[in-house]
Order: structure tokens, then C-alpha cells, then sequence
């Protein structure tokens, strides 16, 4: 599948096309933050028929569809989404709807969540389908001389490995994520610790300090703060 967008020097910047049809604004907009965070390019309908007019324009790669929509229902979408070509769904129901979940993989759907959900696991099977359409090709973001290698864990500055733990890493790749803007302090920790953690941002601030030292100065330090703003990478 082509991939269009800009293709700079991070590996990050292929634009994948995420089409979310939600009819609870609360949910499509935690998922289409987040989404765009991951570097996606989204687009949201609130009904099913509104998400067929955009599929139809648009060509999403992947549909995030809920199941229970007024109008047209998730399972009639998914249908008509399978007659446009290569797509791939993962469908949304509520909680213990076995039934409905069942239905949904019969119409067509890749995988299936249940709600609530994670936005992280949420992630994890939108990425899985990708790498089965053969979309996603690698898990490896790089930006400069940082590579990290999402499906090892491995980091490396150049030809130095970096041993960096779980949530310095998680900080370094939303970091990394999207290299051209500056993410705020309140930002990574929705993105790295979750939606509802309703912590001191002050947390942030010690990992950045640890990442810091642990990527070193030399060329040059790529984790710049923006005063006020937030963190940026510079390379
Ligand atoms: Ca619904």
C-alpha cells in the first residue's frame, strides 16, 4: 500500500490514515488525540453513514468503528467498508456483548475491542493489523543519530546502545514520536502514563533529567526545553 506524506528524517513521519466512527464524542476524541499523537492522520464521523462518505474520499487504512452507532449500525458499515477495497476494521463493542462481538468478526471486522479500553491497547492491535496488511513494516523510529527499536526495546545514540527502562524509553519515543513539535509536560504524562493519571508533572521532569544524561552531550543534547512549553528534540 503507498504510503503519501512527508518523509523526513524520522521514520515516524508516514502518514497512516485512521478513520474513527464514534458516535460518543468523549471516546472519539481520546482516540483521535491520541492517534495523532502516534503520528497518525485522522479523521472522525459520528454516524456510520457520515464514516462511509469520508472512507469513500479519504481511503483510510485502517477504520476504528464502533458498533453500536444511531443510524446504520457498525456491522452494516463494516460490510460496506469491506466493498471499497483494503481496509482494515477493528470494532468496538460494549462490554460482554459476545453476541455482537462475535457478529462483528462474521461482518468483517480484523479484531475487535471492548469497551472501556485502553488507548494504549487500543494501539497496540491498530499497529498488530497494520503489520498484518503489511503497512507497518518496521518498528524502529529514528530521529538523528536515536534509534529505538519498539518491537526489541533496544536504543541506541549512533553506535552506542543506551540502557534506558520502560517509561524513560516510553518518554523517549513519544519524544521521538513527533519530532518536529514540542510535546508539553502534561502531554507525556497522558501519553506515557496514561489518560487518567492524575499525577505531578514534576515526574516528567526527572525522566527527562535521567534521558538527558543517558544520551549525552555529545554531538549536541536532543531533548531541548521550549520555556513554558514543553520538551522538543533538536538534531
Ligand atoms: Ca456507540
Amino acid at each position: 500500500m503507498a504510503l503519501d506524506g512527508d518523509v523526513g528524517d524520522a521514520g515516524r513521519d508516514r502518514q497512516i490514515s485512521v478513520l474513527v466512527i464514534e458516535d460518543e464524542p468523549t471516546i472519539a476524541d481520546m482516540v483521535a488525540l491520541g492517534l495523532r499523537y502516534e503520528g497518525f492522520d485522522v479523521r472522525t464521523a459520528a454516524t456510520g453513514e457520515e464514516g462511509l462518505r469520508l472512507a469513500r474520499g479519504s481511503r483510510p487504512h485502517i477504520v476504528v468503528l464502533d458498533l453500536m452507532l444511531p443510524g446504520m449500525d457498525g456491522i452494516e458499515v463494516a460490510r460496506r467498508l469491506r466493498a471499497l477495497g483494503s481496509v482494515g476494521i477493528v470494532m468496538v463493542t460494549a462490554r460482554g456483548a459476545l453476541n455482537e462481538r462475535i457478529l462483528g468478526l462474521e461482518s468483517g471486522a480484523d479484531d475487535y475491542l471492548t469497551k472501556p479500553f485502553d488507548f494504549r491497547e487500543l494501539l497496540a492491535r491498530v499497529r498488530a493489523l497494520l503489520r498484518r496488511m503489511g503497512t507497518l513494516q518496521e518498528d524502529v523510529l529514528r530521529v538523528g543519530d536515536i534509534e529505538l527499536n519498539l518491537a526489541t526495546h533496544e536504543a541506541r545514540r549512533g553506535s552506542r546502545p543506551v540502557a534506558l527502562t520502560a517509561r524513560e524509553f516510553e518518554v523517549l519515543a513519544a519524544l521521538m514520536a513527533h519530532p518536529r513539535s514540542v510535546l508539553s509536560k502534561e502531554a507525556l504524562l497522558s501519553r506515557v502514563w496514561g489518560y487518567d493519571f492524575a499525577g505531578d508533572t514534576n515526574v516528567v521532569e526527572v525522566f527527562i533529567s535521567h534521558l538527558r544524561e543517558k544520551l549525552g552531550d555529545a554531538p549536541q543534547q536532543p531533548i531541548q526545553t521550549v520555556r513554558g512549553v514543553g520538551y522538543t528534540l533538536r538534531w
